[in-house]
């Protein structure tokens, strides 16, 4: 075969084959949008475990009606316009592609009023086109309709999973987002049926409320709440008292600037501090909000983002190790002695 160009619809296509890997690929990427559009308030709506529809709507800034069509393309960010910008970048999204990418692998709309303006518009993609943007109603904010996903890919919808499983990936997404903001309030609604409400969670109390409503009132009631700063490093959150360790290493929440990831520093550090008061083969649990200067991390390892590199592993490792170290340090004198709250 001659060398030839790919079209824009197919590039997009690879470009969601890294991804948008199932329902809930396509639920983070629109979440992430909301919040990085400053929205207080989320709703996501499904049909068939996301399989059928995926509509999140949010009461964020919305998008300029001349942005519409912008806003479906790839490589069309708001976020950064320099290299510079993506050394400081704080928002969670970055690489202008998410929207174009879901567009191209189902039937999709976007509809938008910015805030302050009486006028909402909606444009729609499917099968590699998009329309003209359109009147439509919508209060303020962005509304995000992904319908059929996968409908032309059929080696991804091959492997979709029954439609509980996608909605379990979907819900314990949410969580996960919800756990970083509780500052947002989220509605999660399945085939009509409410799953999660989560309100404002304006004071510590509220928060903790969040975390047992998340991770179950066992966590809540067996953990200790961190807050430590040093070197230009913030962490806070709450962790799990040993006697609550798991089996599995399922409930291990780590955030840095917000962003979920999985990290071997991180996982490491953690397991050091834990080392002498967990039984082998036992796992902690935790949730825990790391705040850094942008620039002393890179997001931009992987398209899907779950990955950082620190630009100095070992002082983060040290802070911590040392963070975790000191807030167990009680249950390490009283071992056994029931020191639990
Ligand atoms: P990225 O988030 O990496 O910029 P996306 O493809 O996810 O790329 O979104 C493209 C652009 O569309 C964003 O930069 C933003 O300006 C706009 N946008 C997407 N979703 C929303 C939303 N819910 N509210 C406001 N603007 C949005
Ligand atoms: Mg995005």
């Amino acid at each position: 075969m001659p060398i030839r160009q790919l079209s824009s619809s197919l590039i997009n296509q690879i470009a969601a084959g890294e991804v948008i890997e199932r329902p809930a690929s396509v639920v983070k990427e629109l979440v992430e949008n909301s919040l990085d559009a400053g929205a207080r308030r989320i709703e996501i709506e499904l049909e068939a475990g996301g399989t059928r529809l995926i509509r999140v709507r949010d009461d964020g800034t919305g998008i300029a009606a001349a942005e519409l069509p912008l806003a479906v393309a790839a490589h069309a960010t708001s976020k950064i316009a320099s290299f510079d910008d993506l050394v400081h970048v704080a928002t969670l999204g970055f690489r202008g592609e998410a929207l174009a990418s879901i567009a191209s692998v189902s039937r999709f709309a976007l509809t938008s009023r910015p805030r302050g303006s009486a006028h909402a518009l909606c444009i729609e993609v499917a099968d590699g086109r998009s329309t003209e943007p359109h009147p439509a109603q919508h209060p303020e904010g962005s509304s995000v309709e992904v319908r059929e996903l996968f409908h032309n890919v059929p080696a991804r919808r091959k492997f979709l999973r029954a439609e509980r499983t996608e909605f379990l990936h979907i819900d314990e997404l949410v969580k996960a987002l919800a756990l970083a903001h509780p500052d947002v309030a989220f509605t999660l609604t399945h085939d009509a049926r409410s799953q999660r409400v989560l309100r404002v969670a304006s004071d510590e109390a509220a928060r903790l409320a969040r975390v047992a409503a998340l991770l179950g009132d066992e966590f809540a009631a067996q953990c200790l709440a961190v807050q430590h700063t040093a070197a230009g490093l913030s962490l806070h959150g709450w962790v799990g008292l040993p006697a609550a360790a798991r089996a599995q290493a399922d409930r291990q929440y780590f955030y840095v600037n917000g962003r979920l990831v999985r990290d071997r520093v991180v996982s490491h550090a953690l397991r050091q501090a834990y080392s002498d008061v967990l039984f082998h083969g036992r796992h902690p649990a935790y949730v825990l909000f790391l705040q850094l200067d942008p620039a002393s991390v890179d997001v931009n390892v992987h398209p899907a983002k779950s990955e950082v590199r620190f630009r100095e592993q070992r002082l983060v490792h040290d802070f911590l190790f040392r963070a975790l170290h000191e807030a167990l340090a009680d249950t390490r004198a009283g071992q056994g002695a029931g020191h639990a709250r």
